[in-house]
């Protein structure tokens, strides 16, 4: 089976044999598709969604985080396309290489696709990122329940927005961006690991 290499962005900004990040050699396995939700501090804060499908990991970054309130829409900027083995990445991208700066596992879990198309039947995640619209629930930590993901331009950059689905795990008095900081895979926060990687290299 020929499939298309959509992980060539995604190596073609990244030096391997300087950023600790994976290089993708290896495709997903099979099993429960996940989803992981990275902090991480570049020139600006920002967190990166991601999606398990078809053998990698569809990206957008996330300004703002996601919410837990369905009345906040989050702009969602897509981003290329992630190898799987990235969402147990937690580390510091090193200075001069493309997103340098540190990255936690802030949430991370299993996902259901509950994306259908006008006939009820259900639409594949990667076709529907194609397509424009997403909708999973997530069972992550921190993160639980119904999120929409709905293009709203094409081109270069694509521009989506996060909502929450109005569902039982909907609850606008939450806000785990603020109030839930550790990575729940080390239980660090983005800041401690930026700073343990700065004294291990004094
Ligand atoms: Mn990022």
């Amino acid at each position: 089976m020929t499939r298309k290499d959509t992980l060539r962005e995604y190596r073609s900004k990244r030096s391997f044999d300087r950023t600790p990040e994976p290089s993708g050699k290896t495709r997903g396995r099979g099993g429960r598709a996940r989803f992981v939700v990275h902090e991480h501090e570049a020139t600006s804060l920002h967190y990166d969604f991601r999606l398990e499908a078809a053998g990698v990991l569809k990206s957008w970054a996330v300004p703002k985080g996601p919410s837990t309130d369905p009345r906040e829409k989050r702009l969602a900027m897509r981003t290329e396309d992630h190898p799987v083995a990235y969402a147990d990445f937690e580390g510091v991208i090193p200075e001069g290489e493309y997103g340098a700066g540190a990255v936690i596992v802030w949430d991370a879990g299993g996902y259901d696709n509950l994306t259908e198309d006008r006939d009820g039947r259900q639409v594949p995640v990667d076709d529907a990122v194609e397509r424009g619209h997403v909708t999973v629930r997530l069972h992550g930590e921190k993160l639980s329940g119904g999120y929409a993901l709905t293009r709203m331009r094409s081109g270069e950059r694509e521009r989506w927005l996060l909502v929450k689905t109005a569902d039982d795990d909907a609850d606008a008095r939450r806000d785990p961006v603020r109030t839930q900081r550790k990575s729940v895979r080390s239980g660090r926060t983005v800041d401690e690991v930026a700073a343990e990687e700065a004294s291990s290299r004094r």
